[in-house]
């Protein structure tokens, strides 16, 4: 793009390889999607709060990309938002052992209001969805790990440890696919008393919980029977085997949309093999598109944590930068659609969507917002 033209003059973009491999973004999905009905998009967050500029930022480029995609294939889209809400939300060290409950157990219990945690991201998400005209449905964690194709991974996991222990847990070799206790919810974290059995249609996950003693869940393969929670890389390989098998049960193109996170060594040392172990023609592979990464001013990923945490001596921003809800009240509804109109520009131009973005270069976007000193 000519930068007398280029909306943010200042840009410059580093010659990247897939930026020249691609003409337009829709090219990384093309092939997949000939012959297929429909795009089917999923883009996955933890419910762990209300969603920071980054998290705003890539799930409004997931629908601009879809959008896009959508209008240059001719195909009608539909984006599935997995919210998480088996994200950890209490932890409890008990003889030196780290436990958890998830955010659905303490919603379950009364301590979380589960709409409240859900709210930042459902406006967000409908949001975007009028903006773009993509429609999108929210499927939860329990829901999703009662899908067959997800329970039929497990299984093959459970059955083959020894081949994916390597790939899913290179530290210590401990699988965690964790039950909880049936009667007070504590999780395992690390695994320590798990033992995993695949038998003939179920996967039997036996624990134990330090104030209950010894427990089994089943996980049966046939019936939704049974939960349990599974770390990220067993969930993210889960994910690519369901949307392979979702290519034929909704003759679809399946597509996932994340952050930049779960490219590069992620895929490379997780997901590829895991494709691979499980055996998954490369033509029926899912197709992987990440968002830009929003970098703090050191050059890190832009984190919440780490700004709760350390405040200004970590970045000097606004709080409503790293809470949408917050975003909205001091900024109104022209901070999103500032945010749309620059994630559109990604959605357009290869080279605007592999690129990293500075929480500053974001700031200046949105009208209103007082700019911090220059990294
Ligand atoms: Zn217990």
């Amino acid at each position: 793009m000519n930068q007398l033209t280029d909306p943010n003059p200042g840009l410059y973009f580093a010659p990247t390889g897939i930026a020249h491999l691609t003409g337009t973004n829709t090219d990384l999905v093309r092939a997949a999607a000939r012959g297929r009905a429909r795009l089917r998009v999923t883009t996955a967050a933890q419910l762990n709060g209300h969603p920071h500029l980054g998290t705003v930022t890539t799930i409004m480029a997931v629908f601009a990309l879809t959008a896009r995609m959508a209008d240059e294939l001719g195909l009608p889209a539909t984006i599935v938002f997995d919210s998480l809400e088996n994200a950890p939300a209490e932890h409890v060290t008990i003889d030196g052992r780290h436990y958890t409950r998830t955010v659905g157990d303490l919603i379950d219990n009364g301590a979380l209001d589960g709409v409240e945690r859900a709210s930042g991201f459902r406006r967000l998400l409908a949001w975007a969805s009028a903006r773009s005209a993509i429609a999108w449905q929210e499927r939860p964690y329990a829901t999703y790990q009662e899908l067959a194709p997800v329970r039929a991974c497990l299984h093959t996991i459970a059955s083959r440890q020894g081949e994916f222990a390597p790939v899913l847990a290179p530290t210590d070799g401990r699988i965690r696919i964790r039950p909880r206790c049936p009667q007070c919810r504590l999780m395992d974290k690390d695994a320590h008393d798990l033992t995993i059995t695949a038998t003939d249609g179920a996967v039997l996950l036996d624990s134990a919980c330090p104030h209950h003693g010894p427990y089994r869940e089943t996980i049966h393969l046939t019936s939704t029977s049974g939960w349990c929670d599974a770390n990220t890389p067993v969930r993210s390989v889960q994910k690519v085997a369901l949307l392979a098998a979702e290519r034929d049960l909704y003759n679809a193109c399946s597509v996932s949309i994340d952050g930049p996170d779960w490219g590069g060594a992620w895929f490379a040392h997780v997901i590829a093999p895991a494709l691979a172990l499980l055996g998954v023609p490369v033509d029926q592979w899912p197709v992987s598109v990440f968002t830009p990464m929003v970098l703090d001013r050191t050059g890190g990923k832009l984190s919440k944590s780490l700004y709760v945490k350390y405040g200004r001596e970590y970045a000097d921003l606004p709080p409503a930068f790293l809470d949408l809800d917050l975003l909205l009240d001091t900024y109104g509804e022209d901070a999103l659609e500032a945010l749309w109109q620059e994630a559109t520009r990604w959605a357009a131009d290869t080279r605007r969507l592999h690129r990293s973005y500075t929480v500053d270069y974001l700031a200046a976007l949105i009208p209103g917002a007082p700019i911090g000193e220059a990294a």
